[in-house]
């Protein structure tokens, strides 16, 4: 039976993450790291497994050779077994961001940073790493330098193992992305932002953006350190809940954007890609104020369609390219 490349992959990296995770008495996303760890450095890594088991993984591991596969290959058979392991006990905030949304996001960057070809990236909720890898995987000749930050350690280790399978560069830094971050600023920031409330408060103080009474919302604080983070000129895409300007914070994040920042459009996804249409998501994508950008003439509002839906697909690129012709050329 002929098996696609991808499924070739991700039956190499399933059946050893469930031998490790059973040796190892771990989660299977625990376990899809450390055969990831083995499968880059060519070797078990893990001292602790029995004989028998190392022979079972070094004949699975024989099957595949990493080299003859293509990046997007490997991150959509990495990215089925993420899946796999995120189905049991992974909360919402914490889900990966899905193919269809990296393309879109992807197809937008190339657009908005036509005029300067190259970029560094910075994506301060980096989580598995797959939205990041997504857009670096479509812009490789433009990604000059990535960075990602995650506070979840093992979806960190994911996003690692995942940019060394994929021999992509990214700098990670597993830390809360509202503190100092470690980085200069930008070209580009990308974020499906994490929806919810930020629990440290004190941290939360030296923000603009915080609450004036109890916790502050975590992706209005998110949007705040990003534009701090982005260079003048620099542009931000975000996944936004569709009622971010909606709660009654939305008023002092209003005014926060009016003066930091140029809005450039906001496009409503298709419900359809969501299983829940309550938890339905737009991007918003923001160009940082400097003196030598203007604002364009009109934002950009758009509902995206269904990708399948080809007609209405053609139609909406005919509108993109309009606005660009008016707004940014
Ligand atoms: N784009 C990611 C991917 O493809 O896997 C998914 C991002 S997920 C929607 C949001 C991420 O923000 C989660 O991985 C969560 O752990 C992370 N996060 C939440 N609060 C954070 C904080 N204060 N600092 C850094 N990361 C945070």
């Amino acid at each position: 039976m002929n098996i696609t490349p991808m499924e070739a992959i991700f039956n190499v990296l399933n059946e050893t993450a469930l031998i490790l995770q059973e040796e190892l008495s771990c989660t299977y996303l625990e376990a899809l790291a450390e055969t990831g760890e083995n499968l880059f450095h060519g070797e078990i890594v893990q001292e602790e497994i029995s004989e028998l088991n190392k022979k079972r993984l070094k004949k699975k591991y024989e099957e595949i050779n990493l080299s003859s596969f293509t990046e997007e290959q490997i991150r959509k058979a990495y990215q089925l077994a993420i899946l796999k392991g995120m189905k049991d006990n992974v909360q919402a905030n914490h889900q990966m961001t899905p193919d269809t949304i990296g393309l879109v996001m992807s197809y937008l960057i190339k657009r908005f940073t036509e005029q300067i070809k190259t970029f560094s990236i910075l994506d301060p909720a980096v989580g598995t790493g797959n939205l990041l890898m997504t857009i670096m995987n479509q812009l490789e000749d433009n990604v000059i330098s990535a960075y990602g930050i995650e506070i979840d350690d093992i979806l960190i280790k994911l996003a690692y193992i995942g940019a060394n399978l994929q021999s992509q560069p990214v700098q990670l830094y597993n830390q809360d992305s509202l503190e100092h971050l470690f980085i200069d600023p930008v070209d580009v920031v990308v974020s499906d932002l994490p929806v919810g409330y930020y629990p440290n408060d004190s941290g939360a103080s030296n923000y603009q953006l915080k609450s004036d009474k109890g916790h502050s919302y975590a992706h209005h604080l998110f949007i705040e350190q990003s534009i701090n983070y982005t260079k003048p000129g620099g542009y931000l895409f975000f996944l936004i809940p569709n009622g971010l300007f909606e709660s009654e914070e939305a008023p002092k994040l209003h005014k926060f954007l009016a003066e930091q920042v140029h809005i450039q459009g906001v496009i409503q996804l298709p419900l359809s890609i969501f299983k829940n249409p309550n938890a339905a998501k737009s991007i918003l994508i923001l160009q940082k104020k400097d003196d030598s950008v203007k604002a364009p003439k009109q934002v950009l509002i758009a509902n995206l369609p269904t990708l399948s839906n080809q007609h209405a697909m053609e139609t909406m690129l005919a509108k993109l390219d309009k606005w660009f012709r008016e707004n940014k050329e």
